[in-house]
């Protein structure tokens, strides 16, 4: 569907080591086997891409992290990631990533950040704007891109560790730092772990997302409710009690469609909380979560939403332009946002 290319987007929920293309992670690997670092069928399992179960998701995430964790494939991921958001049409970009520390070859989270700013800094294919005293460009016919970023912090890491990464994303606000997410392997860890270190980062005023309810977890599921987080991912062990309170709070949820049937995380699309929340009007975007891993684009989550809800044209950019509001970009950003979407809308009415 040529009109959802065009379609001016907005992207939410997107993991940096995700979201990599084939070719580079081919590319990457290959040097390693040369190098005897890896061996040829842990490369054959990150490229093939049949249903993984949510667990095996993470285990490739561990090898995906082998290939790509030194400063300079970090700095080319980052901007690889941006140019290929830019390139279909999203116009602002909430990208997240682990900040990761690996003694052995000198980075630390601090380093591990640089690189990606790095990344962002030589993005040339495409205007970028990540940090708001920057102009985006006004030369007419190049993508222009608004990008974000929310450092993760890791169901494997401490209080402690988590700690220090969110002190690191406040003193990154003024190179486009907007909040912080917690990610990883759901099975792992505890919800008291991380909850010192998610207060005081909203005491702090950065904005909070959470991957919530990825398997059955009542407890931790109500608790991470009751933080009242700025946005929630996934919600796909909800149960009524769950639902009653995210709707109450009006709390966003991010909508990985593709990730959630492929982890199995939803048993089949027609049974996908999409269609309940969509139709009370709760306040929803449309994300892809890895793009690289479930082989996926923006554009193709959108196409799937359209096909199996039955979205019309113009529905569909209502749904993407409400995703602006969800957004933790800074009010001026909003209001480009909304021009942006304004003078595209003749084309969606
Ligand atoms: P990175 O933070 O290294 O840039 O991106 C990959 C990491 O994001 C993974 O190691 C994992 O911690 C997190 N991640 C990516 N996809 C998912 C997902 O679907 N669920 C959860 N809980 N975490 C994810």
């Amino acid at each position: 569907m040529e009109w959802i290319h065009t379609m001016p987007k907005i992207e939410l929920h997107a993991h940096l080591n995700g979201s990599i293309r084939d070719s580079t992670l081919l590319e990457l690997a290959r040097v390693l086997l040369e190098k005897g670092v890896t061996e040829l069928t842990d490369v054959e399992d990150v490229i093939q891409k049949n249903d993984r179960s949510l667990d095996e998701v993470f285990k490739l995430f561990d090898l995906i992290h082998v290939i790509t964790t030194d400063h300079q494939t970090v700095t080319r991921i980052t901007r690889e990631v941006v140019e290929d958001f830019a390139l279909e049409n999203v116009v602002y970009l909430e990208l997240r990533t682990t900040p990761k520390r690996n003694d052995s070859i000198g980075m630390s989270k601090r380093s591990y950040m640089e690189a990606v700013i790095k990344g962002l800094r030589s993005i040339s294919e495409v205007d970028v704007e990540f940090f708001n005293s920057q102009q985006l460009n006004k030369l007419c016919g190049r993508k222009k891109i608004y990008v974000r970023l929310l450092l993760s912090i890791d169901r494997r890491e401490t209080t402690e560790s988590a700690m220090e990464t969110v002190k690191l994303a406040l003193e990154m606000r003024n190179v486009g730092v907007v909040g912080i997410d917690l990610s990883g392997n759901p099975l792992v860890g505890e919800w008291s772990t991380f909850l010192p270190a998610l207060q005081f980062a909203k005491d702090n005023d950065l904005y909070i997302t959470l991957h919530c309810g990825e398997v059955p977890n009542p407890e931790e599921i109500q608790a991470m409710l009751d933080f009242k987080p700025h946005r929630v991912g996934h919600a796909c062990f909800f149960k009524d009690q769950d639902w009653e309170k995210l709707k109450s709070f009006r709390i966003p949820v991010e909508i990985c469609l593709s990730s959630n049937i492929i982890t199995k995380s939803i048993s089949s699309i027609d049974v996908h909380h999409f269609a309940d929340l969509y139709k009370v009007k709760h306040p929803l975007i449309i994300c892809t979560d890895d793009f690289g891993v479930f082989s996926t684009t923006l554009c193709n989550e959108y196409s799937l939403a359209v096909r199996s809800f039955g979205l019309g044209k113009r529905e569909t950019f209502s749904l993407a332009k409400s995703g602006i509001d969800a957004t933790f970009a800074e009010d001026e950003v909003k209001q480009q946002l909304r021009l942006i979407f304004d003078s595209a809308s003749p084309e969606y009415v």
